[in-house]
């Protein structure tokens, strides 16, 4: 299999983290709902879903992709999950990702990893790889997954279907397993942009269990009509050649359906990636210092003191990409490197903030690749983890300034999917598909 599901008990291997070449096990029979008759009725009855296994489902494993969590069973389900089950649609079950959302690969599970349906010799791309593989694999029509830095449009890009980074606030992160608050929003993968419009529909809106959340329907109804010209990124971009030439198709393309194209250098891309990682993991560390084997997490055998338990409950539970990123975020906030770091990282977003709003103001979106390369091939041979950050600087643009985003199939190049990317100003999450379906 692609190893897209996880195995419904969840269980971790015996060995050290790593897991199968294979790929994890296929779903393993999950129980829909149905004795409650209300739920059977509604928008999307009846339809199946996968969950992204940072999203709580109650009664289901909330594993994370982590050892540190193995065995627990969420007691509660997310709202965005609610929202569903109240339209009708019936959960199938958990979607495997990177450890806490850490990468961009799906190759950070500890519960193996998942492989793109097109190439499997390919990755799925990440962090949310089990919920994209699983719906380009047709094993389930929508699948939720979590975007706080590309992990819904770069695997949506990878494995050719639709992932939609939704407006920062317009889906309420309760249930969603914290990775960086700030820059984090559920999102949602298709392979039907109608129905992507429905699940958005359905999961949207403000929440009293997530303080963050916005009136989605006031801000979109504010938006300002702009013209309708789109943004491309002005010279290569540091692209591979088959995303280059897919990138200026798309443009010709945009012309074609009656765009003005307006080519632009925009001064913080360089920078969206140090911030992103910056910010990112500064916001990681403390949100992951709650796992320590007291109140949750991985318990080690046998502790000699209560310090003793909370560091090896860490060094057993976690990965080694989530101990790089506690050690850099708790570095970049350390008391006298602040203003070097943390402080800088939050100038650059707001100047990202402005530089989007006054692009905005005379355009309906900026058209950007997912990803600098087609879907690499596993085993870090291609991308290394350095470089396979790198990449993620056209999609931390949305996740820093709040914007929404989504990703579609733009082609394909020796059998594998090329996906781009539009992003648009706050509320603009539907304009944004209709300018998709033009494009498409
Ligand atoms: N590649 C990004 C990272 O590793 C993906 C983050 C995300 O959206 N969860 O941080």
């Amino acid at each position: 299999g692609i190893g897209a599901f996880l195995s419904w008990n969840t269980r971790m291997p015996e060995a050290t983290a790593g897991g199968s070449s294979n790929g994890s096990p296929a779903l393993v029979g999950a129980e829909p709902d149905s004795a409650d008759p209300a739920r059977g009725a509604g928008t999307l009855a009846g339809l199946p879903f996968g969950v992204k296994d940072n999203i709580a489902v109650q009664g289901q494993p909330l594993s994370c992709g982590s050892r540190m969590l193995a065995g627990l069973q969420s007691p509660y389900s997310g709202t965005a999950v609610e929202r569903l089950l109240s339209a009708g649609a019936v959960v199938v079950g958990k979607t495997n990702m990177d450890e806490f959302g850490m990468g961009s690969a799906t190759e950070n599970s500890a519960l193996g990893e998942t492989v793109n349906p097109w190439d499997s010799q390919r990755v799925a791309g990440g962090s949310s790889g089990g919920s994209a593989a699983a719906v380009a694999a047709g094993l389930v029509p929508f699948a939720l997954g979590s975007d706080t830095g590309g992990s819904v449009r770069q695997p949506a890009g990878f494995c050719g279907v639709y992932g939609l980074k939704p407006t920062y606030g317009a889906v309420s992160r309760y249930g969603l397993v914290a990775y960086a608050s700030s820059l984090e929003v559920i999102g949602v993968f298709t392979r039907d942009l109608e129905l992507m419009r429905t699940v958005f529909s359905v999961i949207r809106g403000s929440d009293g269990r997530d303080q963050t959340t916005i009136d989605w329907e006031a801000v979109a109804a504010e938006l300002k009509p702009a013209p309708r010209r789109l943004a491309f990124i002005a010279g290569d971009a540091g692209l591979q050649p088959d995303v280059a030439r897919t990138y200026g198709q798309m443009r010709e393309r945009a012309r074609d359906c009656g765009y003005e194209i307006q080519e632009i250098d925009l001064a913080t891309l360089a920078y969206a990636v140090p911030a992103y990682y910056t910010i990112a993991t500064a916001e990681a560390s403390a949100n992951l210092a709650r796992y320590n084997g007291v109140r949750y997490g991985h318990r080690p055998v046998f502790a000699e003191s209560p310090v003793e338990l909370m560091r090896k409950s860490r060094t057993e539970g976690f990965g080694d990409e989530v101990k790089l990123r506690i050690m850099l975020g708790t570095y970049v906030l350390r008391s006298g490197f602040q203003d070097q770091f943390y402080v800088r990282a939050q100038r650059i977003r707001t100047k990202l903030y402005q530089e989007l709003a006054s692009l905005f103001s005379g355009a309906q979106g900026l058209v950007l690749p997912v990803f600098p390369s087609p879907p690499f091939k596993r085993g870090g041979v291609e991308l290394d983890a350095f470089q396979q950050k790198q990449g993620d600087r056209f999609t931390t643009l949305a996740n820093l300034s709040g914007c929404p985003a989504c990703a579609f199939p733009a082609g394909t190049v020796d059998g594998l999917p090329i996906g781009m990317q539009i992003m648009g100003p706050h509320g603009s999450d539907e304009r944004l598909l209709d300018i998709i379906a033009e494009l498409r």
